[in-house]
């Protein structure tokens, strides 16, 4: 069996610039791209890239951008029937900025992905209960998201949230949820506690583990991440030194690259650290979803770093 990822598909609308606009300004920027993006589609993409059999629930409107969506389902093999079609919802679109540095700026339009129906909870039951790992986001209907999350609850089937974009949810949720994975702005929003330095990231996961999570592990960016599963202490996982060109979907895939080790059977800190490989070596490209490794390159990339151990 596989992993079910339940999330949004997005069109990501990209373009470099010379620095982020401020309020009011205008930049010249270029080149343009245009591609598959969203949390949900670049999480299933990481996962499926190293060798995981996924199933992409997600969300679309009958629009142009169908075609793309279509197109990358039969790319990264994920089965049509979980391609579901909004009437009324257009295909979800992400406005990006990426700056000299590889820092982003980001404005999402959901469109189809909160447009979630009566008759999608059925394919959303039909789907999670014959899954390994039921793995989400907070990018498309709330209403989806928790009717997956009591599925999986009923069929006893461990549940990977990574709350991003955050927006306040019922954190009762959080008592079905096996592993949870904020980046720093996220673990703050929902602790209200400022994470500067090593013993913040320990107190935010501690309250994070309360809320009923039973692995929290924070991403921080280049740092790597934290990961905290109760007791008195945490560990801090390091990131692996890369030049980052674009850093727009890392914690995509970290989330997609943790969850098929998972799912190979690995142990929590081994599968953060296959996240933390994978997604270094993703700031490495340009793009969301296409900047996903596959295993031969994560493999390549392990071996290099072993070399220099
Ligand atoms: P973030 O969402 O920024 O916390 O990033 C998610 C994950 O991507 C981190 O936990 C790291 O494993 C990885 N990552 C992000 N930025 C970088 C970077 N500049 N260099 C290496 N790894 C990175």
């Amino acid at each position: 069996m596989g992993i079910t990822v339940l999330g949004s598909y997005n069109v990501d609308l990209m373009s470099r610039s010379p620095h982020l606009p401020a309020p009011g300004e205008t930049v010249l920027g270029g080149p343009f791209q245009l591609g598959p993006g969203g949390k949900g589609c670049n999480q299933a993409t990481a996962a499926a890239r190293l060798g995981c059999a996924v199933r992409f629930m997600t969300k679309v409107g009958n629009d142009s951008f169908r075609e793309l969506a279509e197109k990358t389902f039969r790319s990264e093999n994920f089965p049509i029937e979980y391609l579901l079609i909004s009437d009324k919802g257009q295909t979800g679109c992400a406005l990006i900025v990426v700056d000299q540095e590889g820092e982003n700026s980001i404005v999402v339009a959901p469109g189809a992905n909160m447009d979630y129906l009566q008759e999608d909870m059925d394919a959303i039951e039909a789907s999670v209960a014959g899954s390994s790992l039921l793995l989400l986001q907070l990018e498309i209907s709330m209403e989806a998201n928790k009717k997956a999350i009591e599925v999986a609850q009923a069929y006893d089937i461990p549940v990977l949230l990574n709350p991003a974009p955050y927006r306040d949810f019922d954190k009762s949720l959080l008592k079905h949820v096996t592993y949870l994975t904020p980046n720093e702005t996220e673990a703050e929003s929902m602790t209200g506690i400022n994470l500067r330095i090593e013993s913040d990231f320990l107190e935010a996961a501690k309250v994070l583990y309360e809320m009923g999570a039973s692995h929290v592990m924070i991403t921080l960016g280049k740092k790597g991440c934290y990961l905290y599963s109760g007791g008195q202490a945490g560990e801090l996982l390091p990131g692996f030194q890369v030049k980052a060109v674009d850093t727009a979907g890392a914690g995509d895939c970290f989330n997609g690259a943790f969850a098929a080790a998972i799912l190979a059977g690995k142990s929590v800190s081994e599968a953060a650290l296959q996240g933390n490989a994978a997604a270094a070596l993703s700031v490495t490209k340009v793009g969301t979803a296409p900047s996903m490794p596959n295993s031969t390159e994560l493999q390549a990339f392990l071996e290099v770093i072993r070399g220099f151990q």
